[in-house]
């Protein structure tokens, strides 16, 4: 996907750190520190499969310790690297630091194509590698906590939950060694949505303040927002669902393995992702819209907004002066190379960052971990309480305009929701919206007053390093 002559993942979230680093002041011994990588364990285990020995080759990198656990996904694609995996957990050091989730940055990734194996396969390499790994302590409840990324979900997340499980007894806080796991599994409601959910939240955030859509050369909300979003998976569906159906955005394209589909009038995600379900993860065939089998050339189609869902690198300096959307929001990790990210920046478009835009899986995720932690659903003393007092309330109005006959009537769908204490979903989604739009005004208050930090970007490299740098020098370092 990069052209040849571009740096590589890692060598490109490294450049912008240094664009960051070189307007801070920042001894060059500590910057030097927080970019490096801390380690990298790759483990070549064998699984007997169809009966012969099969060998896979898998990695857990350690970017920063500066707090533990550390945290970050583990990746199951055949593209799968060194240099993807520490590029990977560098941004996960940057993108907890930025939503002051309290972790330092982690990624894991197996060499594997997940489609070609079943689903009991799957589960004796997930657990070889898992069991790899725990040994090592590079899963483990204080040390390092994995989660899903692409090609892994709930299921995958629940299989590791119980390897650690087997192999520590006795431990307690056993559930804590990995999170994204299925509710009846030690998970947390709202965590399969969260990363799309959090896209959702940090566009309304970002439209919330005229003069930074202005920059853009957009204006008003998002109802009617034309969007393109590359990569119809978890990410990518959630958010696309959510904006379609909640804010009146209109999507005008996704894009995926086999082409995209195009439909000027707003694409029914709902019934373009069960097709896809029944078809093998196709869009061929679906009825409406248009279809256009080179997907690619469709990042460069006029639109208000253009969200990259997928892969690292599918914004590079060979497509970047040809993408006409004013306003990029980065779903995906890594999506727009640093070659492309100057083009881009030259040009003016204004990039929400991954660190950034997808920080809504993680933030979950540390919602679970603690949830995990404290052995309690969240809301479940409270919302009761909750209820019974604005139940009151409600009782002394209606007393109040019964007495002095005020003919008071509150509406009735006002009083289901007053009345209704929040559950478990309701405070994830709080919560989640409460660090998104408080990450978003750590970047754009940088943004607004040092001029010279040009970009969102660069900005949040300068929030996220400076954190990241105060706990270090606070260990004394
Ligand atoms: N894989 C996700 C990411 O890239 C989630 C990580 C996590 O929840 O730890 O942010």
């Amino acid at each position: 996907m990069l052209a040849t002559n571009e740096p590589s993942f890692r060598e490109s979230v490294d450049l912008m750190f240094d664009r960051a680093v070189a307007l801070m002041d920042l001894s060059p011994g500590l910057a030097q520190k927080i970019k490096v990588c801390n380690s990298t364990y790759t483990v070549r285990f064998g699984v007997r499969l169809r009966g012969k020995i099969e060998t896979f080759v898998g990695y857990r990198s350690v970017h920063s310790e500066h707090m533990e656990p550390v945290k970050g996904g583990i990746r199951y694609a055949l593209g799968v690297n060194q240099d993807e995996v520490e590029a990977l957990a560098a941004l996960m050091t940057y993108k907890c630091a930025l939503v002051e989730t309290p972790f330092g940055g982690s990624k894991g990734g197996l060499c594997i194509d997940p489609r070609a194996w079943d689903e009991h396969e799957l589960e004796q390499i997930t657990r070889r590698f898992a069991y790899e790994l725990i040994k090592r302590d590079l899963i483990h409840p204080a040390q390092n906590v994995p989660a899903p990324d692409m090609g892994t979900g709930e299921r995958e997340m629940a299989w590791i939950a119980d390897q650690y499980a087997r192999m520590n007894t006795t431990d307690i806080n056993a559930k804590a060694c990995v999170t994204g796991k299925p509710p009846h599994a030690g998970g947390i409601q709202g965590r399969v949505e969260a990363t799309g959910r959090g896209v959702q939240y940090a566009l309304r955030e970002f439209f919330r303040h005229p003069e930074d859509v202005a920059k853009t050369g957009l204006s008003g909300g998002l109802e009617g927002k034309r969007i393109i979003v590359q990569g119809l998976g978890n990410v990518g569906y959630h958010a696309a669902k959510f904006l379609s159906e909640e804010d009146g955005a209109r999507i005008v394209a996704v894009i995926e393995r086999d082409g995209a589909i195009l439909d000027d009038a707003g694409i029914d995600i709902e019934g373009l992702r069960q097709h896809m379900n029944a078809h093998q993860g196709r869009l061929a065939g679906y009825p409406h819209g248009r279809h256009v089998a080179e997907g690619a050339a469709v990042l460069e189609a006029p639109c208000d907004i253009l969200i990259p869902a997928a892969l690292e690198g599918v914004i590079h300096k060979g497509n970047a002066a040809r993408i006409q959307a004013p306003l990029i929001l980065e779903a995906a990790n890594g999506p727009i190379t640093f070659g492309a990210d100057e083009i881009l920046r030259g040009k003016g478009c204004v990039i929400i960052p991954d660190m950034y835009a997808n920080a809504g899986g993680v933030t979950v995720s540390y919602f679970e971990w603690v949830k995990n932690l404290s052995h309690i659903r969240f809301g479940r003393m409270q919302r009761r309480a909750e209820e019974a007092r604005s139940r009151l309330l409600v009782e002394e109005l209606e007393r109040l305009s019964a007495d002095k006959g005020l003919g008071w009537t509150l509406a009735e769908d006002f009083k289901d929701r007053f009345l209704t204490g929040s559950d478990e979903l309701a405070l994830v989604r709080s919560g989640l919206d409460d660090t998104m739009r408080t990450a978003y005004q750590s970047m754009r208050e940088i943004w607004h007053s040092r001029p010279e930090a040009g970009d969102l970007r660069t900005a949040a490299y300068l929030v996220s390093i400076d954190r990241v740098a105060k706990t270090y020098r606070s260990k004394g370092l």
